[in-house]
């Protein structure tokens, strides 16, 4: 993982600069879920809000709709699983 973006991103609520760490990425839509740990984001040290760089979203946004619609049509064949976990490769974080 490139880390191209130096600069530092202050949080607008609390007045403080936001940690360049790793952090989980959630999105959620009709009532699925996709949790993608360990992205690395500016984080509010006081809330923990992530800010995500455009290129990690546009990285993370291709695989998130292929886990969407894959959890769909396992909603539609009623399984009684409801919780899949994807790991890909080494954790280079
Ligand atoms: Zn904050």
């Amino acid at each position: 993982m490139e880390k191209t973006n130096t600069k530092k991103l202050k949080c607008a609520s609390h007045n403080t600069f936001k940690e360049w760490r790793p952090t989980t990425f959630e999105y959620e839509e009709e009532g699925i879920m996709v949790r993608v740990p360990n992205v690395p984001a500016w984080v509010c040290p006081e809330d923990g809000e992530a800010s995500f760089t455009p290129e990690i979203v546009d990285e993370i946004i291709v695989t998130m709709r292929e886990l969407l619609e894959s959890a769909k049509r396992a909603r539609k064949r009623r399984t009684v699983l409801t919780e899949y976990i994807v790991s890909v490769g080494e954790n280079t974080v």
